[in-house]
């Protein structure tokens, strides 16, 4: 009998369960269909076709970009008894040869290529000799002006597929998630009604920031010392920049490597030996570091620059926690940066039109920087995703920040670039704002504007600051290009009219109320200690400082509660959750132990007593964001009224509802959904399928929106 899908996977790769969305990809490939597999950096896209590889009869073509991976791929697949093979720039002609007549023996499962082979006409002519069943296409953006690699080798293999007698499947693996991209593939490519999956490029175990506060070696350098035993990648720009930064750091005594493309072979696989085996605590690197690099256990990626754009971006942070535990993704931002990479882009060869696509992209990855909204959300959106909440609970935004009005300020700014007649870039606005006495500003007559210095008690930085944070919001259009002018968007009339306002995330929240020798706190801390020792791990490694603090805070007295705690995932929750529990009970009075029915939702220590009696000044009793507005929504208040009490959004409110739904809190669905409607809703998904839900939106009407769909979702148990 033949082996079963999983049973080839077991025996020859060694995985018992398929990662998200491959299974799906799999099947898709055995049952004959052209494919498209969209999977995160780590999602497992190289199993996608290996194992079709092995199932299906004939050879399986490999066609990548990546030269310098062909041969640790084959070299790994050998280790696993698949006999597979590469030809690329790196072999003589006879061991090309050597590998083409192997080929023809019917040697090889699988053959890696670069995309310019098949200009070869010795190559093409064996080929067509072959039986092949599949041309798997890895970093299939590479096909795409869109992608951020594009080249133009890749343009050729549609019309080469197209001249083979027997047309073989197709299959394009990509991270790449944009639209653009994705149909560039499937046109550029000549796929034939491919079959398209896309998994979630959701990465809940990163935590993101942004950090603007200047001094990067210095961050960086604190950061090393604060986190001992965590090792990870910290990338520059420039060859130059990483060997500056190196050399700093390694004098200062900190365990670091270094590698980019001015150093010889050797000494860059010495650093990376270096990094992967935990010999030193970081990498500094340009980003000719980390293709193929398969470190799990990175903790953190900082980078020392603003990259690009927001794909190079994510790709390099992404190098962090591919074990799925908790890793920061640190941006150290400059405004120096923007000059530079507009200075790249300026130097390159690009077409006009290539370049307008890269100053495009570089103005995401700029707002990036300076959006007060969740960094993940605003991530998700433009991969194509629509995330179910935009507060992720893991970013720098989500944790830090509060939303505040500043309306009159933000009007400020709006109503200067008008009085300039948009037609300056943002230091000019903020030097008028400022009241500057720069020469440009006082022979332009800007001085005489009513707008002239009502902005003087901010420093000129903050209100540069402040102008990127409203064009990343969408109040204010920067033009792109080499001098951008900033405009106002249809976005900035009703708040210059006082008719909508402002409310931005932009101030630290309070640091939470808790002195730090509480004695819960020390308690936990002592146990933490205690594991710690009998683990041989540094503590933090147990449990961080801010999730002791988190536990001392809210109290947790069962496990989901404890799970609710932010640096507590299901495995250390399984490992040390009872312990943690048995001491957090301890501090708890006996009247105060019993839960509120049917909530799991960590509770708040009003009245803590300590051991010696002294009483911990009670704290405002922390119930989460979306709970209250449910609350006062089942207290029978409007979404508008819910908002307008708490000062958020109606948008806000409802992505509260939403969680509160899904937490499985009593809804009225009648209120937000009419049963025609969620018929048809369901009748859509069924069609579109889940996964996505701007598809669903888009083949529904006009009047049915995201929050209804969700809602629709939730009470049909398709949305978890
Ligand atoms: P990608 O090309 O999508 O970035 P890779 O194909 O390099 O990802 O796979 C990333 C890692 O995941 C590799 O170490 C691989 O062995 C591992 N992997 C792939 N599929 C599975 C699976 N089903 N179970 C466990 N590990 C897997
Ligand atoms: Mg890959
Ligand atoms: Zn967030």
């Amino acid at each position: 009998m033949p082996m079963t899908v999983n049973q080839t996977m077991k025996k020859f790769f060694g995985f018992t369960e398929f990662k998200p969305g491959q299974q799906e990809i799999v099947d898709s490939i055995l049952s004959k269909h052209d494919t498209v597999a969209i999977l995160p950096t780590g999602g497992g896209k190289s199993l996608c076709y290996q194992l079709p590889a092995l199932m299906l009869p004939g050879v399986t073509l490999v066609i990548s970009p990546l030269i310098a991976l062909m041969k640790d791929q084959v070299d790994s697949l050998g280790m696993q008894g698949i006999s597979s093979s590469y030809i690329n720039s790196s072999l003589n002609a006879a061991q090309v040869k050597e590998r083409l007549y192997q080929a023809c023996r019917g040697k090889y499962r699988l053959l890696y290529v670069a995309p310019e082979r098949l200009q070869s006409e010795q190559f093409d002519n064996i080929m067509r000799e072959l039986p092949l069943s599949l041309i798997a296409i890895d970093e299939a953006h590479c096909v795409s002006q869109w992608g951020h690699d594009f080249r133009p080798s890749f343009l050729s293999i549609g019309s080469w597929v197209a001249s083979l007698k027997q047309r073989p499947l197709l299959a394009a693996f990509t991270a790449t998630a944009t639209t653009r991209v994705r149909e560039d593939i499937i046109n550029g490519l000549g796929l034939q009604q491919p079959r398209i999956y896309i998994n979630s490029f959701d990465r809940p175990n990163l935590r993101f920031s942004v950090e603007k506060s200047g001094g990067r070696s210095r961050f960086i350098r604190e950061y090393l010392q604060s986190h001992p035993g965590q090792a990870g990648i910290i990338y520059a720009a420039t060859r130059k920049e990483a060997d500056s930064l190196y050399q700093e750091l390694s004098a200062r005594g900190l365990s670091v490597s270094k590698y980019h493309a001015g150093m010889s072979n050797g000494e860059r696989n010495t650093a990376q030996e270096d990094f992967i085996h935990d010999r030193v605590q970081a990498i500094v690197a340009t980003n000719a570091f980390g293709l193929g690099i398969d470190k799990s256990n990175a903790r953190f990626v900082i980078h020392h620059n603003m990259p690009r754009h927001l794909e190079a971006y994510y790709q390099e942070a992404g190098r962090a926690g591919r074990d799925g535990e908790a890793a920061d993704c640190i941006l150290l931002y400059q405004p120096a940066d923007i000059q530079v990479q507009k200075y790249l882009i300026e130097q390159s060869v690009l077409s006009p039109e290539r370049k307008g696509i890269e100053y495009g992209k570089l103005q995401s990855m700029i707002d990036y920087c300076h959006t007060s909204a969740c960094l993940r959300t605003y991530i998700l959106n433009y991969f194509g995703e629509t995330p179910l909440t935009d507060n992720c609970t893991n970013c720098t935004n989500c944790l830090e920040y509060e939303l505040r009005d500043m309306t009159v300020e933000a009007q400020k700014v709006l109503s200067c670039v008008y009085r300039m007649r948009q037609q300056y870039g943002i230091s000019l606005v903020a030097a008028v704002l400022a009241g500057s006495k720069q020469k440009r500003v006082l022979q332009s007559g800007f001085d005489r504007l009513s707008t002239y210095g009502i902005m003087s008690d901010w420093q000129t930085r903050q209100i540069v600051e402040f102008i990127n944070l409203l064009i990343a919001e969408g109040y204010l259009s920067s033009s792109g290009g080499k001098y951008p002018v900033v405009m106002l968007t249809p976005a900035a009339n009703p708040v210059l009219r006082g008719q909508e306002k402002l409310m931005i995330r932009m101030i630290p929240k309070p640091a939470i109320d808790i002195d730090t020798d509480n004695d819960v706190f020390e308690a936990l801390r002592a146990l933490r200690y205690t594991i710690a020792q009998q683990e041989q791990v540094p503590p933090y490694v147990v449990f961080a400082d801010s999730t002791l603090r988190e536990m001392a805070s809210f109290m947790p007295r069962n496990p989901e509660a404890l799970l609710q705690i932010t640096g507590v995932g299901e495995l250390k929750l399984k490992k040390y959750g009872q312990r943690f529990i048995e001491v957090i009970c301890r501090y708890i009075p006996d009247d105060d132990i019993e839960d509120l029915p049917g909530k799991t939702e960590a509770r708040p220590s009003n009245a803590v007593n300590s051991k010696k009696g002294r009483s911990i000044p009670s704290r405002n009793p922390k119930i989460p964001t979306h709970v209250i507005s449910w609350q006062m929504y089942s207290e029978g208040k409007s979404l508008k009224e819910i908002a307008r009490e708490r000062d958020l959004t109606v948008n806000t409110i409802q992505s509260h509802l939403v969680r509160a739904a899904m937490a499985g809190y009593a809804m009225k669905w009648e209120q937000f959904i009419s049963n025609p409607q969620e018929e048809l809703i369901l009748q859509t998904v069924g069609e579109t399928g889940t996964e996505r839900l701007a598809p669903v939106k888009e083949a529904l009407p006009e009047d049915i929106d995201y929050f209804m769909i969700r809602l629709a979702l939730i009470k049909n148990g398709l949305l978890r």
